[in-house]
C-alpha cells in the first residue's frame, strides 16, 4: 500500500484524513459530536477545543497533506487561524514585516490590536523583495506575506522571502487563500506557515465558514497551544462539511483555473476594459514569477472598465455572475473594490494602490467560460446605454 503522501492529488483529496465507520462501514466519515470523551485508559484526552475530536483530528491530516506538510490545524475562520499564528509568535516587544497588500482583515487585526499588546509593525511600500530588506530589525519574529494578492493579483516570490527570514532566523507567514493547496504549495518554496480562510477555496460552495493552518508538527504543537486558549476551533458538524467539500478541490480549482485562464483572455481583448491583471496573462509583470512558484494561476482575476461604464451598473447588469464581497465558490461573483472593501480610503489614497473606480474583481467559478462572457457581454452593452 502506498503511503499517503504518494498519492496523486485527487486521491489524497477524496481519501486521506477519511473517519472510518467500523461500526457499520459506510463509504463516508461518520461525525463526531460528542464534547465529552472518557478519559480512563487512553493518551488522548478529547475535546472540542483540544481540537481533537475525531473529525477534527482526521481532517487536519487532510489539511496536512494537501500542504506538504508534517500537520495541520482547522479553525472556525480563516482570521480564527490567521490571528491565532500571528499571537503565537508574537509578544510584546517583537516586530512583524507586512507585506504592503493584505487581506482587509489580517490589516485590521494588526492596525487595531497591536499596539494593544506593545507588538511592533512595519508595512513594506511593495510586494518587492527588497523593500523588505531595509525593515528587518533585531526585533523582527515574523515576516508575513500575501500572494496572489487582493484585488491586483501581486505575486511575491516567495523563495526570495523564504531565504532572506533564514538568513536572520525569522519566521515566515503567508495567507495561501487565493492560490489554494492546489495552485501553491509554499512549504516547498520555504515557508514556514500556511494560512488559509478555508471559507474560500477549501469550502468551495459558499456555505462554510472555517480556517486551517499548515505547517512543521514544531511550529503546530507551539500554535496549538495558544489556539485553545483562544478557543477558534471549529464545530464537527462543519468540519465534516469541509471534507466533504475537500473531496472536489482539486477538479473544482482546476476547473475555475481554466476558466479563468480563457476569460482572463478574452477580457485582454474586448474594448471595453482598459486592463486586466491575471497572472496567467503574458501581460502580467509577474508571469514568470507566477509561473515558477504556482502550478497554476488561479482563478482570480481583476479588470478596469472603460471610465465610461460606470462598474455599480455593469455589476447590476451581470445576470448569471453574482455580485459578492466573498470569493473561490463554485459559482463566478464579482466585486467592486473601489465601492466596497476599499471604499473608507480616499481617492487619493486608493489610486495610490493602484484601485480605480472601474476595477472589478472576477472570482471565476466553474459555468462554461462561454455563458461566463456572454453574460459580461450583455452587461457591457446594457451599461453603454
Ligand atoms: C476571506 C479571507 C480571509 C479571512 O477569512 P475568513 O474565513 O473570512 O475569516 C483571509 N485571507 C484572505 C485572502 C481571504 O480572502
Amino acid at each position: 500500500m502506498k503511503k499517503n503522501n504518494e498519492f496523486g492529488i485527487n486521491t489524497k483529496c477524496v481519501h486521506v484524513g477519511e473517519v472510518e465507520d467500523k461500526q457499520y462501514k459506510g463509504a463516508v466519515s461518520p461525525i463526531f459530536m460528542s464534547t465529552s470523551y472518557a478519559f480512563d485508559e487512553v493518551d488522548v484526552k478529547r475535546y472540542p477545543r483540544y481540537f481533537n475530536t475525531p473529525n477534527q483530528e482526521m481532517l487536519c491530516k487532510k489539511i496536512a497533506i494537501l500542504e506538504n506538510t508534517e500537520a495541520g490545524l482547522i479553525f472556525g475562520s480563516g482570521m480564527a487561524a490567521i490571528s491565532t499564528a500571528l499571537f503565537t509568535f508574537l509578544k510584546t516587544g517583537d516586530h512583524v514585516i507586512i507585506q504592503q497588500v493584505i487581506y482587509g482583515g489580517t490589516y485590521n487585526l494588526i492596525v487595531s490590536e497591536f499596539e494593544k499588546y506593545g507588538i511592533e509593525y512595519s508595512f513594506t511600500d511593495s510586494d518587492k523583495v527588497h523593500d523588505f530588506i531595509p525593515l528587518i530589525k533585531d526585533n523582527t519574529k515574523v515576516i508575513y506575506i500575501e500572494t496572489p494578492s487582493n484585488p491586483l493579483l501581486g505575486i511575491t516570490d516567495i523563495r526570495a522571502i523564504s531565504n532572506l527570514a533564514k538568513e536572520h532566523a525569522i519566521i515566515t507567514m503567508i495567507d495561501n487563500t487565493f492560490a489554494s493547496p492546489i495552485n501553491q504549495n509554499p512549504a516547498d518554496l520555504g515557508i514556514d506557515i500556511i494560512l488559509h480562510s478555508a471559507t474560500k477555496y477549501m469550502g468551495g460552495h459558499s456555505d462554510i465558514s472555517a480556517g486551517a493552518i499548515a505547517a512543521s508538527q514544531i511550529y503546530i504543537d507551539l500554535i496549538w497551544k495558544t489556539a485553545i486558549n483562544f478557543g477558534g476551533n471549529l464545530s464537527d458538524q462543519t468540519v465534516w462539511l469541509l471534507e466533504r467539500s475537500l473531496k472536489t478541490l482539486n477538479i473544482r480549482v482546476k476547473e475555475q483555473t481554466k476558466n479563468a485562464q480563457v476569460i482572463a483572455e478574452y477580457l485582454e481583448g474586448n474594448k471595453f476594459i482598459d486592463k486586466v491583471y491575471y497572472p496567467g496573462l503574458k501581460s502580467h509583470p509577474q508571469h514568470e514569477l507566477a509561473k515558477s512558484q504556482m502550478h497554476g494561476f488561479g482563478a482570480m482575476l481583476s479588470f478596469e472598465l472603460k471610465g465610461f461604464l460606470d462598474a455599480m451598473s455593469f455589476q447590476n447588469n451581470l445576470q448569471l455572475i453574482k455580485p459578492s464581497l466573498s470569493l473561490a465558490g463554485l459559482e463566478s461573483t464579482t466585486v467592486s473594490p473601489a465601492q466596497t472593501t476599499h471604499a473608507l480610503l480616499s481617492m487619493e489614497e486608493r489610486l495610490i494602490r493602484g484601485i480605480k473606480d472601474g476595477l472589478i474583481r472576477l472570482s471565476v467559478g466553474i459555468e462554461e467560460p462561454k455563458d461566463l462572457i456572454a453574460d459580461i457581454d450583455q452587461a457591457i452593452e446594457k451599461t453603454k446605454k
